[in-house]
């Protein structure tokens, strides 16, 4: 069976496609369905966000679709950076990068006692009648004061987790306990009966 990811993100669909074929899934990217096309987000969480994804590519590709979403909550920050994680550091239309981003989090948490966050992933799919299936997972952890680790991305040289950052830790370790890692697990345990 195919399921189309909503996504072209080549690492996500490497690590789906990785994932998914020893149960004998035929992985594609939304390119690949020929819905080629950028969804906006406009949701007010992670969960719409990856509802709005999946639903606007099933509608196209009439075939079981997976979308993700995830981001950063900051407990000081009022959940900040959560869904705009990778424009935080937008500016007069100069596009974030993950070490801009980090610099204003860093100056953002200068002096800031309560350093706790945590990590959120929801996963969306949807089967061939269209029936939809959320999934929402968290990792907590605690904002560092400086970067630490050069392996990961994004967030991850900041996030503290049993004190060493996801940046310090190796990726098979990481994927055991990380937000993604524990949905993917979700999505594994029910994708028999969901699709
Ligand atoms: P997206 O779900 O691919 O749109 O990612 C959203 C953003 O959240 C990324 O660009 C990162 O900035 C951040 N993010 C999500 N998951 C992680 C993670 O596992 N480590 C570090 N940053 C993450």
């Amino acid at each position: 069976m195919k399921i189309v990811i909503a996504s072209n993100n080549k690492e996500k669909i490497r690590e789906f496609r990785e994932i998914l074929m020893p149960l004998n899934f035929e992985v594609i990217s939304k390119k690949e369905a020929n819905a080629n096309f950028e969804v906006e987000e406009t949701g007010k969480t992670f969960k719409e966000n990856a509802e709005i994804k999946a639903t606007a590519i099933f509608k196209k590709v009439n075939m079981p679709t997976l979308a993700d979403d995830s981001g950063l909550e900051v407990f000081a920050l009022n959940n900040k950076p959560g869904i705009y994680s990778a424009r935080y550091s937008e500016e007069d239309g100069k596009k974030a990068t993950d070490e801009k981003n980090n610099i204003k989090l860093l100056k953002e948490m200068e002096n800031v006692k309560n350093r706790k966050a945590r990590f959120v992933c929801a996963l969306c799919f949807i089967n061939s009648k269209g029936k939809i299936f959320n999934i929402l997972e968290t990792v907590e952890g605690k904002i560092a004061t400086s970067l630490k680790g050069e392996n990961g991305f994004g967030y991850d040289p900041l996030f503290i987790y049993n004190n060493k950052s996801f940046a310090q830790i190796p990726a098979n370790l990481k994927n055991k306990i990380s937000h993604r890692g524990k949905a993917i697990a979700k999505f594994l345990a029910n994708i028999k009966d969901w699709v």
